[in-house]
C-alpha cells in the first residue's frame, strides 16, 4: 500500500512551534517511506477561526519549505461528505439526536450515557452523538506501542454533529483520512486521547483503520502545552531556518548530524537522509528554540 500522511491544522491563529513539529514530522515519514504528504486544512469550526489564518498558515508552511504534494483539501468544502457519514451512522443505528443540556449530564460528570435525560424538542435543533458501547477500543502507536481507552467509561457517546449545526472534528477527520487514502497519521500526542473515538468511528462507517504515529508535545518554559489560542512561540516564516532547526532537533536531529545548509529544502533534504523514526523522544519535552530574529 502507497504510504500517504497528512498535515491538518486548523486555522484558528497563526501555526506555533508545536505545529511546527507535527507538520516537519509527518513530512519526514511521508518522504522516508516515498510517501505523499497533504495539506488539509480544518476549517469546520467558524466562530473560531481567524480571518486569513488559513492562508498565513499556508505560506508559513510553504516559507519552511513544507508544500502538500496534492491539491489542499479544506474541510468547509466537504460538508456534503459528513453529512452522508453521519446519515449512515444514524440509519444504522448509531448515532442519535440528543437534547440533553451541561446540566443535565453533570449526575455523569459530563458524559452521556444512553438512555438521554432531556426529551426531544421541536423548539431547538438537538446534537448529534454516536452511541458507545463497553468496549475498549486500543491501537499500537508505532512511537508510544499499546494505547487504550475504556470508552464508554471515559468519554461517552461523543458529539458528531453540534447543536450549532457544524460536524464535530472526530467525525470530520475520520471521512477526509477515508476519503484521502491516508494509510497514517501523524500528529501532536495532545491527539492522542481522540484516536479511540476516531477508531470507533472508522469501525461503524467500514473504514480501514490508518496506522498512528503521535509525536511528542512540545511545552513552553512553563511546562504548559503551546496552543494557538495564545499564539505561544510563533514561528517567523521570514526567519524559517532557526525554528526548522529547532524543529528538527525537538524529533532528534541535532543540527550537528544535518550538517550546513542555507535554505530549509536544504535543511529537509539533509533531515532526510538521517532520518530514524526510533530517535524521537517518547516524552513531553520543553522547546529549547531562540527567539525572534537570529
Ligand atoms: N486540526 C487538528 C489541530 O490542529 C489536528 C487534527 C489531526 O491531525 O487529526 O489540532
Amino acid at each position: 500500500m502507497p504510504y500517504r500522511g497528512r498535515f491538518a491544522p486548523s486555522p484558528t491563529g497563526a501555526l506555533h512551534f508545536g505545529s511546527l513539529v507535527a507538520a516537519v514530522g509527518s513530512w519526514l515519514r511521508a518522504r522516508s517511506r516515498n510517501g505523499a504528504w497533504i495539506i488539509r486544512v480544518e476549517d469546520l469550526d467558524p466562530p473560531r477561526e481567524v480571518a486569513g489564518a488559513a492562508q498565513r498558515q499556508l505560506a508559513t508552511l510553504a516559507a519552511f519549505g513544507l508544500v502538500s504534494d496534492e491539491a489542499v483539501v479544506w474541510q468547509h468544502e466537504r460538508q456534503d461528505a459528513y453529512a452522508a457519514a453521519l446519515r449512515r451512522l444514524v440509519d444504522a443505528g448509531d448515532a442519535f439526536a440528543c437534547w440533553c443540556s451541561r446540566s443535565d449530564l453533570q449526575a455523569s460528570a459530563g458524559l452521556h450515557r444512553s438512555p438521554c435525560i432531556a426529551a426531544p424538542s421541536a423548539d431547538r435543533a438537538p446534537a448529534w452523538r454516536l452511541r458507545v458501547p463497553d468496549v475498549v477500543v486500543g491501537f499500537d502507536d508505532v512511537l508510544l506501542g499499546r494505547c487504550e481507552q475504556p470508552l464508554a467509561a471515559e468519554v461517552g457517546d461523543f458529539v458528531v454533529r453540534r447543536v450549532e449545526g457544524y460536524y464535530a472534528y472526530q467525525l470530520a477527520v475520520v471521512v477526509d483520512d477515508a476519503a484521502q487514502g491516508i494509510s497514517e497519521v501523524v500528529r501532536g500526542a495532545d491527539l492522542l486521547d481522540s484516536t479511540p473515538r476516531q477508531i470507533l468511528l472508522q469501525q461503524r462507517l467500514g473504514f480501514a483503520t490508518p496506522a498512528y504515529l503521535h509525536l511528542p508535545l512540545a511545552l513552553d518554559a512553563a511546562g504548559r502545552k503551546l496552543s494557538k489560542q495564545d499564539s505561544a512561540l510563533p514561528i517567523d516564516a521570514a526567519d524559517p531556518l532557526p525554528a526548522l532547526r529547532a524543529a528538527l532537533d525537538f524529533l532528534g536531529l541535532p543540527a550537528a548530524r544535518l550538517g550546513p545548509a542555507g535554505t530549509p529544502a536544504a535543511l529537509l533534504a539533509a533531515a532526510i537522509e538521517v532520518f530514524d523514526v526510533n530517535a524521537i523522544p517518547r516524552s513531553a519535552a520543553i522547546v529549547q528554540m531562540r527567539h525572534g530574529r537570529s
